[in-house]
């Protein structure tokens, strides 16, 4: 079975090649299907911000990493008692990554992204099939198209950011980095009531597209005084949320600064692993009783994912379109970033909505 992996470790934006980290489509085995599964024909996979981590070795070193965890499909086989949650040979459907197993111990306390079994049906779905658990398995609503579907992971991820802001509706928001889950976040954040809803993004492109999609103001980090406009905006009083989904460490520097007295950080992306954020106790956490939260993966978000995503504008993370024979194309148009966000069609299917 045709399957998108990492094939040599390194950094896919590497200048030099030889040391440059490759994707390429290898050959794995199709998936068990246990008596509890569901197999999907794989529609679209979108690739993540994160897979390039993948490739740096982030989860271990050992090549080939089967990738893609954003996907859509139909569903094409089920196991014999995979039949609690309704689902159909022919549903279309999207889905987690991740299984919970529901048993252990964080589990049964609620505490599901700590499952300590997380990780034994997370399956490569950048390929023709994956095989997922049925308590993995979403079926999308009507008005959803395949290619749209493919969103409803990352889509969980801002929704699982809305809920760790605690916003209350007419709060102050401001989400640094445009990049996909920014702007998923953006249109979260929107519709859940927030107000002066601002970008922090310093590429342009990425600005006006966050404008489009419902920011009332932008902010450009590295020509304006982003402290001065975060002051301007809010009228002295900071943001009482603030998201940060860049990821970076350059971004991340003065972003406790805009928040407001009493306000939420959510730091909501992957950081490099070296990176200690200095904290002054006496300022942020004392003087200013800041909340400083994160997000790891997003259970329980995925039904409220699915209500949300025939509301959101996703038009623009879902144009470019490369076939799974081209992998390689569609990640050098990700590293590029010409792209907000680049989907790799893994099969033809027919989208019957
Ligand atoms: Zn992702
Ligand atoms: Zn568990």
């Amino acid at each position: 079975m045709r399957t998108v992996a990492v094939t040599k470790i390194g950094s896919l934006r590497d200048p030099d090649e030889s040391t440059r980290g490759r994707i390429g489509v290898v050959d794995f085995p199709e998936q068990p299907l246990g008596p509890e599964d569901v197999r999907i024909r794989v529609a679209y996979a979108a690739i993540c911000g994160s897979d390039p981590h993948l490739a740096e070795g982030f989860f271990g070193t050992d090549v080939p990493i089967g990738l893609g965890h954003e996907i859509s499909g139909i569903i094409e086989a089920l196991g014999d008692r995979a039949h609690r949650n309704g689902l159909k040979v022919g549903d279309r459907v999207a889905g987690n990554f991740l299984r919970f197993c529901g048993t252990c111990r964080p589990c049964r306390e609620g505490k599901q992204q700590f499952c300590e079994h997380i990780q034994d049906y997370n399956r490569p779905g950048m390929a023709e099939t994956v095989t997922w658990h049925e308590s993995q398995v979403y079926r999308l609503p009507d008005e959803v198209s395949l290619l749209k579907g493919c969103l409803l992971e990352p889509t969980s991820v801002a929704v699982r950011m809305a809920d760790k802001t605690r916003l209350a509706v007419g709060d102050r928001v401001v989400i640094c980095g445009g990049g996909p889950i920014g702007q998923l976040a953006l249109q979260v954040m929107k519709c859940h009531g927030a107000t002066s809803l601002t970008m922090i993004e310093p590429i342009a492109d990425r600005r006006e597209m966050a404008r489009r999609h419902g920011a009332e103001h932008v902010i450009d980090p590295l020509g304006e005084d982003q402290q001065a406009r975060a002051d301007e905006i809010t009228d002295g009083c900071g943001y009482d949320v603030v998201i940060d989904a860049s990821g970076s460490p350059h971004a991340v520097r003065g972003l406790l600064d805009v928040a407001a007295k009493g306000g939420t950080v959510v730091y909501g992306a992957m950081y490099p692993e070296t990176f200690e954020m200095p904290l002054n106790l006496s300022d942020y956490l004392y003087r200013k009783e800041l909340t400083l939260t994160g997000v790891f993966v997003s259970p329980y978000a995925f039904p409220r994912a699915l209500q949300i995503l025939p509301r959101l504008d996703l038009d623009e993370l879902t144009q470019a379109v490369f076939p799974l024979d081209d992998a390689v194309g569609a990640f050098a148009a990700h590293v590029s970033g010409t792209y907000p966000k680049v989907v790799i069609r893994c099969n033809e299917v027919e989208d019957t909505r």
